[in-house]
């Protein structure tokens, strides 16, 4: 366990020590109307790299220029534009390149891949969700569902946390699908939590669920990124995330899904289009698809250029940087945070977040009990970027690329005065 101090020098010291301190200044840091900002939204959206205007001038230019040529033409060419970014997310993710697509949006994946996953029989129809996840899985799910002409509230499995606890107990998931496993077609949970902060231990409930014979697919939007992932060695059937949230790629980018390479062979029920067929046939117009064998076989339309140019810029970042200090950063900066929030003892809010740092990423969430969203509005007032979650939850997420260790003494001085 790390020995925090409590107080500004020993953060700015942590600072000064910090392998990843430059870092920061490869993001534009957003200013607002007061004289400080504290940005701590990474969960929702990360900031902008310095570089993004460049690598999206880059692609304006060949447009302006080179007109359609910019397909074939250049370094690289659009249509192998996504190869390196798929490279750099494997990485990531933790697998192989060829099990990692680039395409759409998060709930757009999630559609595509449960066209391919999620294959009820007469046995197994069930899909098991966690309480409480993320609406736009839940909508996904439930029309997943009544696709198939099953009543939602018959195929879903939820999985719920115990009276008076927040969290969900790992010991609990896995009892479930020991329990109801031979029903189970799919199991489909977060790698993190985004409202509570809790990381889930993929590797176990991957493992758990392939005894029972189910298929396991992951929503990573809050744990890529956020937490180390080794989706191909953990046996992960399929995973999808979005772009714009800890990886910084730019609002509404271009997203991310993992296919494992054992599933490549198979005749899966897959939703196609020209896209997912292999580049040097596409152009010949053929009647039927010679698919590319891999994650990108998923892929259906056109790549989005412009997308791609912003999350470039992004990735760049990561390409260059160890992942072991990232992570080790991240844990030092939330602990740091935690710490400090503690010490303050008061009784106006609790942290939800577990307190073992192996199962949480960056996140603390706050449940907060008397001043709710007073509390947020205060913060919010002196320069403090986090968010609101309805009913009564604040959610703080220090950034290991962007954020200091002084931000994080700074915000906890707010959250004191702002309590009191
Ligand atoms: C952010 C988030 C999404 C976003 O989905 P989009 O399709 O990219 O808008 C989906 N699921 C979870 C769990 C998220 O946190």
């Amino acid at each position: 366990m790390h020995k925090y101090e409590q107080s500004l020098e020993y953060a700015k010291r942590m600072d000064k020590e910090d392998p990843l301190g430059s870092v920061r200044e490869l993001f534009y840091y957003p200013t607002s109307t007061q004289n400080q900002t504290i940005y701590f939204c990474g969960n929702s959206l990360g900031l902008q790299p310095k570089k993004a205007k460049e690598e999206i001038e880059k692609i304006l230019e060949t447009w302006k220029n080179d007109a359609v040529e910019g397909w074939f033409i250049g370094e690289p060419d659009w249509l192998s534009i996504n190869l390196d970014l798929e490279k750099s997310l494997a990485r990531i993710v933790g697998a192989k390149p060829e099990e990692v697509a680039l395409m759409n949006g998060l709930t757009v994946n999630l559609h595509l891949l449960f066209v391919s996953f999620y294959q009820p029989t007469k046995e197994r129809i069930k899909i098991l969700m966690e309480e409480n996840a993320f609406p736009s899985d839940q909508y996904a799910v439930k029309s997943q569902l009544r696709f198939h002409g099953i009543d939602p509230e018959k195929g879903i499995i939820e999985c719920k946390s115990r009276p008076g606890e927040k969290t969900l107990r790992s010991e609990d998931i896995l009892k479930t699908i020991e329990e109801f496993g031979e029903e189970i077609a799919l199991v489909w949970l977060p790698g993190l939590q985004y409202l509570t902060g809790q990381a889930f231990n993929m590797k176990t409930i991957t493992q758990k669920a392939h005894e029972k014979g189910c298929i396991v697919g992951f929503d990573m939007a809050h744990s890529v990124g956020n937490i180390p992932h080794k989706l191909h060695d953990w046996g992960v059937d399929f995973a999808v995330w979005c772009n714009y949230k800890y990886i910084n790629g730019g609002p509404g980018t271009v997203g991310g899904c993992f296919v494992h390479e054992k599933h490549f062979g198979e005749e899966l029920n897959r939703f196609e289009g020209w896209w997912g067929g292999k580049r040097e046939t596409m152009m010949l117009m053929q009647p039927d698809i010679d698919p590319i064998i891999g994650a990108a076989g998923w892929q259906i339309s056109s790549h989005p250029v412009l997308q791609y140019a912003s999350l470039k810029s992004a990735l760049k970042i990561y390409d260059d940087l160890s992942l072991e200090e990232y992570f080790e950063k991240s844990k030092k900066l939330t602990g740091f945070l935690e710490f400090l929030i503690r010490n303050l003892g008061s009784e106006n809010y609790e942290i939800i977040t577990p307190a073992n740092p192996d199962e949480r990423g960056c996140q603390l969430s706050i449940g907060t009990i008397n001043k709710g969203k007073e509390l947020y509005e205060e913060l919010a007032n002196n320069g403090v970027v986090v968010d609101w979650r309805e009913p009564n939850v604040i959610r703080v997420a220090p950034h290991p690329l962007y954020n200091t260790f002084e931000e994080v003494y700074v915000f906890v001085e707010i959250l004191r005065k702002a309590v009191e």
